[in-house]
């Protein structure tokens, strides 16, 4: 079997290790980053730019690139490029083909295999479309696990005593608290809650309205519709951001922002921590509930927690690390690394589902007890939540109820299920409905309905429905209205292999042109050394002025076939002509 990898799939940036011996390790990306930006770019030619080169070019291609696609995950949304619609799946599924390019390039053999992380918070059809864009991908996804569960298990394995634990994990996008009890080679999740809409993202749109807010005060310019300017004023406030996780002030300097009338406008704008403070307060002030919750779900105070662990890159911000000193009156550890523990865990988890781990070892011994962050309910007369499996469950669970009809003869049942805490249904999320039909004939409150549910160790359900008196059944694995069909996965898988081959021919064209290019200056700096007369190297002459034409006409990044075809023949022509000079 090959190596499995262990993927932090992030909102801003994502994250590839692998188990190395006993060891997971981070593998760098093939730019020699050690984390790769969740940012995926279309380029006018059609080429796909993911990671670092693709936030390079962000503020010039603005409509043509896609950031923070993981709070879309599970919903909806779909970004049209060139006329074609692009799922998040899709999108994500860029984004892991790269790591998992990036593996293959570094392990030298072929990846199949991946553990997934997702926030603790993600829904069934979040959990379902990270999956899915795994699939997309050509990975094998052996396993989702929560991102704190998987950070826990890095942290984990380096200290052996029993221990409770708080991961706080404040990420771009979104933010997860999580208590867990590592025991006897248990990690166990005994509660997790969070935001998924709160992260480091919300932080610098503070920053960003502020600067809008104050330039247009100054200046009387409104930038608001800008997208090349916010764009910029957003990468500058998110660095400003940054530094002033080390620094008490910093500038915010934009020359040449905007012109009006011809005359150039400039942003230069002293930031200090404390207004960055005051403008981000309430945002940092949104994660006491869920520490609190989470606290109270695991039935513990925050005074019998032996630990607490940051994760995620937000979480170097001060005001936040004093946020959680103050809720959990305990000093954070600052011996993980926030931004790759997740990927670590992950690779740790791969790597014993892979069975590279040795039986006797410590990371094999201990077993991942993870929960469902949200409940699981069946939907009952009067719209009202009738929870199956109450949040904070131990997964993989399987759960059974009975239920009854409402009215008299009721031939068939609709089965509605939502996850969410809340008491009426229209206020949690409708993951999937399915009918039960061939009921036997009887008054209402008679018929014996068995409805069970089974969440995966993923987090995935299955639900199925059994009318206990005539033994029919139905079952649905929940898809929700916003999850991709097989034929649709496999129609993108398809896609994405396409380029993948695309891609793979682009770079040869690339080597083509390039050997080219060298060859041409090679030829040139032999016709200067020789002494042929002018007739013998009329061909040679005429030969590399034609190449040099076609090498210079084409654009180096995005080679046609047809291109690269002519610059072949012409190359091997002024070899063949060349051959003189090199006698
Ligand atoms: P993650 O999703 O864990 O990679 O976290 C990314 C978020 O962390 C982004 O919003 C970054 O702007 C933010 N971040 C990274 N480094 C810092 C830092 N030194 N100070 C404040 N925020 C940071």
């Amino acid at each position: 079997m090959s190596k499995v990898i262990g993927i932090d799939l992030g909102t801003t940036n994502s994250c590839v290790a692998v188990l190395e011996g006993e060891q997971a390790a981070i593998i760098p990306n093939a730019e020699g980053g050690r984390t790769t930006p969740s940012v995926v770019a279309i380029t006018k030619n059609g080429e796909r730019l993911v990671g670092d080169a693709a936030k390079r070019q962000l503020t010039v291609n603005v409509d043509r690139t896609i950031s923070s696609i993981k709070r879309e995950m599970g919903t909806a949304y779909r970004k049209s490029i060139d006329g074609k619609a692009y799922s998040p799946q899709e999108i994500s599924a860029i984004i892991l083909s790269k790591l998992k390019k990036d593996a293959e390039d570094y392990l030298g053999e072929p990846v199949q295999d991946a553990v997934i992380t997702v926030p603790a918070y993600f829904d069934d059809s979040q959990r379902q479309a990270t999956k899915d864009a795994g699939k997309i991908a050509g990975l094998n996804v052996m396993r989702i696990i929560n991102e704190p569960t998987s950070a826990a298990l890095a942290y984990g394995l380096d200290n052996g005593q029993a221990q409770k634990i708080l991961v706080y994990d404040l990420g771009g996008g979104t933010f997860d608290v999580s208590v867990i009890e590592i025991g006897d080679n248990v990690i166990e999740v005994l509660a997790t809650a969070g935001d998924n809409h709160l992260g480091g993202d919300d932080f610098d749109e503070r920053l960003v309205d502020y600067v809008i807010k104050t330039f247009k005060k100054e200046q009387r310019v409104n930038l608001g519709k800008d997208i090349t300017a916010i764009q910029r004023i957003r990468e500058a406030c998110e660095s400003a951001k940054k530094e002033l996780s080390n620094a008490t002030q910093t500038h915010i300097n934009l020359p040449f922002i905007t012109t009006v009338k011809n005359e150039p406008k400039h942003i230069d704008m002293l930031i200090t921590r404390e207004l960055f403070n005051e403008l981000t307060n309430d945002l940092v002030r949104r994660t006491d509930e869920p520490v609190n919750q989470a606290l109270r779900d695991a039935g513990i105070s925050a005074g019998e927690l032996d630990r607490v662990l940051l994760v995620g890159g937000s979480t170097r911000i001060p005001a936040v690390v004093d946020e959680v000193k103050r809720l959990t009156g305990k000093e954070p550890s600052k011996n993980i690394n926030p931004d790759e523990c997740v990927a670590m865990g992950a690779a740790i988890q791969g790597g014993k589902l892979g069975g590279e781990l040795m039986v006797t070892s410590k990371a094999n011994e201990i077993l991942l007890m993870d929960v469902t962050p949200l409940a699981l309910s069946i939907e009952t007369v009067g719209g009202v939540a009738n929870v199956l499996i109450p949040r904070n469950s131990a997964i993989p669970t399987r759960v059974s109820k009975i239920f009854t009809t409402a009215g008299n003869f009721q031939k068939d049942v609709e089965i509605k299920v939502y996850q969410g805490e809340r008491k009426y249904t229209r206020d949690n999320k409708l993951l999937g409905n399915f009918r039960l039909s061939g009921i036997k004939r009887a008054m209402a409150g008679v018929p014996q309905i068995e409805v069970t549910v089974d969440m995966d160790v993923n987090g995935i359900l299955k639900v199925s429905a059994k009318d206990l008196g005539k033994g029919v059944e139905q079952q649905i694995v929940i898809t929700s209205s916003t999850n991709l069909s097989d034929e649709e996965i496999r129609r993108a898988r398809e896609d994405a292999m396409r380029y993948e081959a695309q891609s793979q021919s682009n770079m040869e064209n690339q080597d083509i042109r390039n050997e080219a290019e060298a060859y041409v200056y090679k030829v040139e700096v032999l016709l200067k050394s020789t002494s042929l007369d002018k007739k013998q190297t009329k061909q040679v002459k005429h030969d590399l002025e034609y190449l040099k034409k076609l090498v210079c006409r084409s654009d180096s990044s995005a080679l046609t076939d047809i291109e690269a075809g002519n610059i072949k023949e012409a190359y091997r022509q002024l070899q063949e002509s060349a051959r003189i000079l090199e006698q």
